[in-house]
């Protein structure tokens, strides 16, 4: 989207928050009005009400919202004293904080008919332009956002230009509920969660061999491009977690346990188990670029209010790799994982890949010209592999500048999965080295990278994107056998072993359903080829091949079928 058109919905978003106060002041005149903001998605703002506001008040404030639109009211903007600000708010401690703490001596006032708000301006010219708003719920916050101020309420909403854009937004939250990956879990019998591991996982066996699946493209990736797999303890010593920072900056996250009168940490990343490997004995230059990956199982504590489904979850498997070279090294190995990355992502059909560039954060370690240099080489990178990009300014981690990859799902959400970390500072913590061809110790320089980021996560924005309809090469049972009478179980058993012979996953419908029942079992489990077997199939060798999609193909020679097979398998088809 254009920067313009960007400014445009936030000035239109920002202008629906003032509506929304508006219509609460109208209905529940004694409630304090706080701030409201235009967000990413929509606007929100947060009350102080005299009584707490239910699901059931949202309607009501929607009608209002909606009168208020039809009177067409002109939004004006002014600046006024501070002094009749004062007076203006003299009920109201929050407005009169945020007077305060503006500079100048005078505060913007937003106004509509006989509303009014403190505001810095930018708004639509009236009311009727503020017609296509949708409130989304209610939720808890606070008085800036800090715990310990006066808890407030948030009532969210969005808006758009047109009722054309809203119905689409409106329909597109209906298939994101009605694909949502919990749902799609439980009903094709793929992972579940259980109170005895609150955020913990469990992978039932076709869940598990999707993972599967997708653990194995990783592998044969890493042959590719020379990595080495390893696997390191889920536990190590607090000592160690001290060293690495991670203690310092990441300690509530964790989990801790005791083993003879030690403390131990549970892994919340895998990079000081890679490190203690690369450290185990003294590295030539001549073994640099080494390259290490690891599905590395880490555990993180979440608040149980933000836990997801998979998307946030207490535990989970990365993908992780780290490299460590030399610094004339990154270049190129920034352009290799570059590739990899983009190889992986494609076998999916994302449309939309975005790639940025997040550099040097405000609490940066380290002195300008490293930044710099270290910026550079991923920027140089970067152009190197001709992808566009964009620079995400003070993004990056406090270590070390990064690649973010952003993948766009066919329900028109962003995902941020991949990404490549440039750090010098763990190699520096851990005092790692190599023999430099002059025959002096040097440090090198660590890569961190992970394609898929969490694959638990990731296969949760799969399930969603292809709406359950996972593709045939990905599928946990590839091909259903169906036989229209137990006659043909003799016929269907030939099928079934030559099948499984080749590497297809596929599964035979063992009951005694009338045929139209066993389609419908298939099609619930949603799996992509149904081999429908009857007297006529038997007698001339053949198949029928009946699509997930509901496409049938008749008379197919199991030669046919194999090689069909074959080429959606090998052109990772998407169906
Ligand atoms: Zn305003
Ligand atoms: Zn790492």
């Amino acid at each position: 989207m254009s920067d313009e058109k960007n400014n445009k919905l936030a000035q239109l978003r920002h202008s629906a928050a003032h509506l929304l106060a508006h219509a609460v002041k109208e209905l529940y005149p004694n409630t304090k009005l706080t701030i409201g903001p235009a967000t990413k998605t929509g606007f929100f703002y947060d009350f102080l009400p005299e009584q707490n506001f239910t699901n059931e008040d949202l309607p009501k404030i929607a009608k209002r919202m909606q009168e208020i639109a039809d009177r067409k009211l002109p939004l004006t903007h002014r600046q006024i004293s501070k002094e009749q600000a004062r007076e203006l708010y003299k009920d109201n401690p929050f407005k009169l904080e945020l007077i305060e703490k503006l500079p100048g001596e005078t505060v913007g006032l937003a106004e509509q008919g006989d509303f009014y708000d403190l505001c810095r301006g930018d708004h639509v010219e009236h009311t009727g332009l503020l017609k296509h708003f949708k409130l989304l719920h209610i939720s808890g916050s606070y008085w800036r956002a800090d715990r310990n101020n006066q808890p407030l309420q948030r009532i969210s909403g969005t808006a758009f230009p047109t009722a054309k854009e809203l119905r689409l937004y409106e329909k597109r939250i209906e298939e994101a509920q009605k694909y949502d990956h919990r749902r799609l879990g439980q009903q094709l019998d793929l992972f579940s969660f259980h109170e005895e591991g609150p955020g913990f996982p469990f992978f039932h066996p076709k869940g598990q061999r999707v993972l599967n699946i997708l653990k194995g493209d990783i592998r044969r990736l890493l042959d590719q491009y020379g990595y080495q797999e390893i696997a390191t303890p889920i536990m190590l010593s607090e000592e160690l977690w001290k060293q690495s920072g991670h203690y310092d900056h990441y300690k509530e996250n964790m989990f801790f346990c005791e083993i003879d009168k030690g403390t131990y940490a549970v892994k919340p990343m895998n990079c000081p188990g890679f490190i203690l490997v690369y450290k185990e004995r003294p590295r030539s230059y001549r073994e640099l670029p080494l390259r290490y990956a690891e599905f590395g199982l880490v555990h993180r504590y979440e608040l149980s209010g933000v836990l997801h489904g998979l998307f946030r979850v207490r535990s989970f498997t990365q993908d992780d790799g780290h490299i460590f070279c030399t610094m004339d090294q990154i270049e190129d190995e920034v352009v290799k994982t570059i590739e990899s990355i983009q190889i992986t992502l494609n076998k999916f059909g994302f449309e939309n890949i975005t790639i940025g560039l997040s550099t040097k954060p405000e609490n940066a370690m380290g002195t300008d010209a490293y930044w710099q240099k270290a910026t550079e080489a991923l920027q140089n990178a970067l152009d190197r592999s001709g992808v566009k990009y964009v620079l995400q300014e003070g993004e990056g981690a406090f270590y070390g500048p990064k690649i973010e990859f952003g993948i766009e799902d066919s329900m028109g959400r962003s995902w941020q999965c991949s990404t490549i970390q440039l750090d010098f500072f763990l190699p520096q913590n851990f005092d790692l080295t190599y023999i430099a061809p002059s025959g002096k110790k040097e440090r090198p320089v660590m890569i961190h990278r992970a394609i898929y980021g969490s694959m638990e996560r990731f296969f949760a924005i799969l399930l969603e994107h292809f709406k359950g309809n996972l593709p045939f090469w990905l599928a946990p049972v590839q091909a259903k056998v169906l036989t229209i009478t137990d006659e043909q179980k003799p016929y269907a058993t030939d099928i079934m072993q030559a099948l499984t012979a080749h590497g297809i996953r596929a599964q035979m419908d063992e009951t005694s359903d009338p045929i139209s029942g066993k389609i419908k079992t298939a099609q619930l489990e949603k799996v992509p080829w149904m081999l429908v077997l009857g007297a006529k199939e038997q007698e001339n060798n053949t198949i029928t091949l009946r699509h997930r999609t509901g496409k049938q193909e008749f008379g197919l020679t199991l030669a046919e079928l194999l090689a069909k097979a074959n080429e959606w398998i090998s052109t990772r088809h998407i169906s």
